[in-house]
């Protein structure tokens, strides 16, 4: 075979075909667009998808791509493929040529033979042919196929092979299109069975050794399945064909494994060589090696396609392949950092046909450093919890750390088991890996119970394709579905197509009913692009009659398939049938207010990017009618300064009052023009670029859907009203305009005057004047400290007056103010210093009830004066009781009105004690 270059093979893919009337269309982003059944685009086919359902016209009758895909189901296991496998990768590229209704089987068995053995040059007796047989004997045999692989190509006919429904059938799902399949595999010589030693086994095509390769898949979509698995002939039948990049790069560069190539090798290098280590280092630790160069490309392109780290569906999809890159980089020696590095290798080797690349490359390392960063502070503090779980397990004599504990870390710190049982095993420790699984196939017991993926299930989506069908056959309507001018009106009249009730169609529905309702036409928006839906009314008005006859209020929108719009929504009055004549009207004071958010963002999108810089990148936005959210790409804070000019400038356009201008255009030509193209939006090639500013020389065009004002002047006042962090990298900023910027500035305004009043200030004068009361309470405080202060030496040099003598022992007896006993027992050692010997006890009322702390000098309790005996004594009179320490001791009582009684009791305790006596 040739030898060719990764790019050559895919460009001479694209260009044979063009050469056949192919028209040569961009890979679909890797988030699927338009399909919430799906989570990350895995197959060519994906975007195609409605065509074969027949709920999308083809634009063209053939094109060819190579598609952007990734397989990775969220399972740990499937990942431990990747590296060990030569060809296993979650990131891939497959090739594709598809006919909708144009040309069949015959081109493409051609073509197919054409491409491979003339401009590839493939070994015509290394190629074989398959086609299919059902092993369930009720299809018939793909003689069609096999006809013209005899007939159209010089393959060797006992090169032609049949296969059942395992190898060569393929449907889309349990129901819909369906068809047979013609494979071609390479057979790469005797030498690749990787099966030799297996006693036994005999090399073939299909078989289970790496001798022969499958190339190519062309399905032939033939059947539609019905629920009763009732296959009927399509009226228009299809080809979607399909073949790896990877791998027939891998044949032409002769390369054993598809990391030999330069499609992998390049990522391969740059690692060595920050590693510094030497070949023979790098063939010792292969399987990381591997490992980082299949996540590092994948980790490039998701981001690129605006994907970031997260918890949740693709984002945790994102989460786990870069740290498990960042963990294999660990095994290997690194310690800082370094996948940014590779996503620079990888976005240099395909950022000439995926250009996306080059023009978010800051955005994507930005992302890309924050999540390794982050990972690495969690990987710390997740290897101290381990250190501490195995201290513990050791001072109990055990050995084996729990499943509980090692999933524990895999969840909450990203710990996979393979990690926990590294550690481990460095500190002769074991992992209960049994329990470890338990808990993890709980936790996707959880996850498949609570699927986050899905908004519309398979079923309902059928449900709802059906019903497009059945419309479209009956004529209600056209071939494009419901029709949409949501940006030419606000209202219109039309007519009622179908009305469903608890998801099924009925014939009419009155006052009460919970109703979706389908339209022939609508002008309400429907959710995307960040803008929400319309609300508003549908009614029905007659000739001569003021109220209308019914009318249903439009609470939210729908698209479940592509041109089936739903307005769901309550039947507030009358009863209304299919067919009914009516006005779709849309809340239009809101529909503005949406507007104008949907400009500012817009607005404050592009001065960003003027004050911040270009690395800002729309990451996420909101558009309500209440406020505007607009979440982009920046690696700090945004201090106030930088506040205050993006609002001032976002006003500034608006008192500019520019035009605002949609216009269609090439995608391409948009693009090119500096129009910015944002993440996770499908274009056709056709698409609608909103401008603003003197039309020639615009100074925002965005690609958008949504609706807009007309002049920026209608936004009214701007106002930012929080900024904060989402998550690595990514800032947002939450704003109001036009009456709700209003109301806040009113609402501020109000408080300002109210404050104004009540100090005796003018509102412009506030500041100064809160200043100065807060001056005022400022010396305020500290006079009434000071006083404190003096108040509690006065009482001490009291209570120093206060001291008796009884029998030449110093004993104070004193009632004083304390808020708790405490404060009661730290008194006593401040008159204990300051007067030696002496015998101390003080009463206070707290919370009500008489308390007491009696403190005695060692010196004195030898003389047969206890603390706590004294205390008791005391007490007894306000009929508690309480002990201690002989130095120290404490008491309660009941009855606060005894408490000076009790106190002036304390001399005679003493004297008693004095002399031995029991005092009564
Ligand atoms: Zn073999
Ligand atoms: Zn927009």
């Amino acid at each position: 075979m040739k030898r060719m270059t990764g790019a050559e093979v895919r460009q001479s893919f694209l260009d044979f075909f063009a050469s056949k009337e192919h028209v040569i269309v961009p890979s679909a982003p890797l988030v699927p667009v338009g399909d919430p059944t799906l989570l990350l685009t895995n197959a060519g086919m994906n975007q195609f998808k409605n065509i074969f359902l027949n709920l999308e016209e083809p634009r063209y009758p053939r094109v060819a791509d190579a598609q952007k895909c990734m397989r990775v189901s969220g399972h740990l296991n499937d990942l431990e493929e990747v590296g060990p496998s030569p060809y296993h990768h979650t990131f891939f590229e497959m090739m594709g040529n598809w006919s909708f209704g144009d040309y069949y089987k015959k081109e493409a068995i051609t073509w197919a033979w054409e491409l491979l053995t003339q401009v590839w040059g493939m070994e015509k007796e290394r190629l074989w042919a398959t086609i299919f047989e059902d092993d369930e004997g009720n299809l018939p045999t793909d003689e069609e196929a096999r006809g013209y692989w005899h007939t159209e190509t010089d393959v060797n006919p006992e090169q032609v092979l049949p296969f059942g429904r395992k190898d060569n059938f393929w449907s889309m799902g349990a129901t819909g299109p369906c068809g047979p399949c013609s494979e071609v595999h390479y057979d790469r010589g005797p030498e690749y069975c990787d099966k030799q030693h297996v006693e036994g086994h005999v090399c073939g095509v299909n078989g289970d050794c790496a001798r022969y390769l499958e190339v190519w898949n062309l399905v032939f979509i033939q059947y539609n399945r019905d629920a009763d698995g009732i296959l009927t002939e399509l009226p228009a039948k299809h080809i979607d064909t399909g073949l790896g990049l990877d791998r027939v790069t891998a044949l032409a560069q002769g390369a054993k494994a598809n990391y030999d190539t330069d499609l992998f090798a390049p990522i391969l290098r740059r690692v060595q060589e920050m590693l510094g280590h030497d070949d023979k280092t790098m063939q010792e630790q292969i399987i990381p090696y591997r490992v980082i160069a299949d996540h590092g490309r994948a980790v490039t392109f998701l981001v690129g396609d605006g994907v970031i780290p997260g918890n949740e569906g693709r984002n945790y999809v994102l989460r786990m392949i870069l740290r498990r890159a960042a963990r294999f980089g660990r095994k290997l020696g690194f310690t800082e950092p370094f996948l940014g590095e590779v996503a620079k290798t990888v976005i240099g080797m395909f950022g000439d046909h995926y250009d996306d690349l080059r023009r978010r490359q800051e955005f994507i390392l930005n992302v890309i450093r924050q999540e390794e960063e982050r990972f690495q502070r969690t990987l710390d503090v997740g290897l101290s919890l381990l250190d501490e779980i195995m201290a513990g397990l050791e001072d109990r004599g055990e050995a084996v750390v729990p499943g509980a504990d090692a999933f524990r870390l895999y969840d909450t710190f990203g710990f996979p088991l393979d990690l926990t049982r590294d550690v481990a095993a460095e500190r002769g420790f074991g992992v209960d890996e049994a329990g470890f699984r338990a808990a993890l196939e709980e936790q996707r017991q959880r996850g498949r119970e609570a699927q986050q993926f899905a908004t519309v299930d398979a079923e309902e989506f059928e449900l709802y394709a059906r019903l497009l069908e059945e419309l479209k056959e009956s004529g209600r309507l056209g071939p494009d579905g419901v029709e949409h001018p949501y940006d030419e009106y606000v209202e219109l009249e039309t007519v009622i197509v179908a009305i469903l009730r608890d998801g099924e169609t009925v014939k009419h529905a009155s006052e009460g009913d919970e109703v979706e309702i389908v339209l022939a036409a609508t002008p309400f928006y429907v959710e995307s692009g960040g803008q929400v839906s319309d609300t508003g009314l549908l009614a029905r008005y007659q000739e001569g009659e003021e109220t209308p006859s019914w009318e249903v209020e439009v609470s939210k929108m729908r698209q479940p398939v592509p041109g089936l719009i739903l307005h769901e929504g309550l039947v507030t009055h009358g009863e209304l049938h299919v067919d009914d004549p009516a006005w779709a009207m849309v809340d239009t004071m809101r529909r503005m207010d949406i507007a104008r958010n949907h400009t500012a963002t817009h607005l404050l999108h592009s001065e960003l990017r003027y004050i911040l810089g270009e690395h800002v990148q729309q990451a996420g936005s909101l558009v309500a009618p209440d406020r505007l959210r607009f979440d982009f790409t920046h690696g700090a804070m945004l201090t106030q300064d930088e506040l205050d000019a993006v609002e001032q400038s976002v006003n500034d356009a608006i008192l500019a009052n520019y035009p605002l201008l949609a216009e269609h255009e090439g995608y391409q030509e948009a693009v090119a023009a500096g129009a910015m193209a944002l993440f996770g939006e499908k274009y056709g090639d056709e698409v609608r670029v909103i401008k603003i500013g003197v039309p020639h020389d615009p100074f925002s065009q965005e690609l958008c859907g949504g609706t807009h004002v007309h002049h920026t002047g209608e936004i009214g006042l701007f106002r930012i009203v929080s900024e904060g962090s989402v998550g690595a990298g990514v800032r947002r900023i939450e704003a109001v305009t036009g009456r709700a910027a209003q109301q806040l500035v009113q609402q501020r305004l109000g408080v300002l005057d109210a404050a104004a009043a009540q100090l005796g200030s003018q509102p412009e004068e506030v500041d100064r004047a809160v200043l100065r009361l807060l001056g005022d309470l400022h010396r305020g405080q500290k006079e009434i400290g000071d006083l404190r202060r003096e108040l509690a030496r006065l009482e001490f040099e009291k209570l120093l007056g206060q001291v008796q003598e009884v029998d030449g022992v110093k004993v104070l007896a004193a009632r004083v103010h304390a808020a708790d006993v405490e404060t009661l027992r730290e008194m006593t050692d401040w008159l204990r210093t300051r007067l030696g010997s002496v015998i101390i006890v003080l009463g206070a009322i707290i919370n009500e009830k008489p308390s007491f702390v009696a403190a005695v000098t060692p010196d004195l309790v030898d003389q047969g004066l206890k603390a706590g005996t004294v205390i008791q004594r005391v007490a007894r009179v306000v009929g508690g009781g309480g002990g201690g320490r002989p130095t120290l001791a404490q008491a309660g009582g009941r009855d606060p009105r005894r408490l000076d009684e009790a106190l002036a009791l304390v001399p005679k305790v003493v004297r008693d004690l004095l002399d031995g006596r029991e005092s009564s």
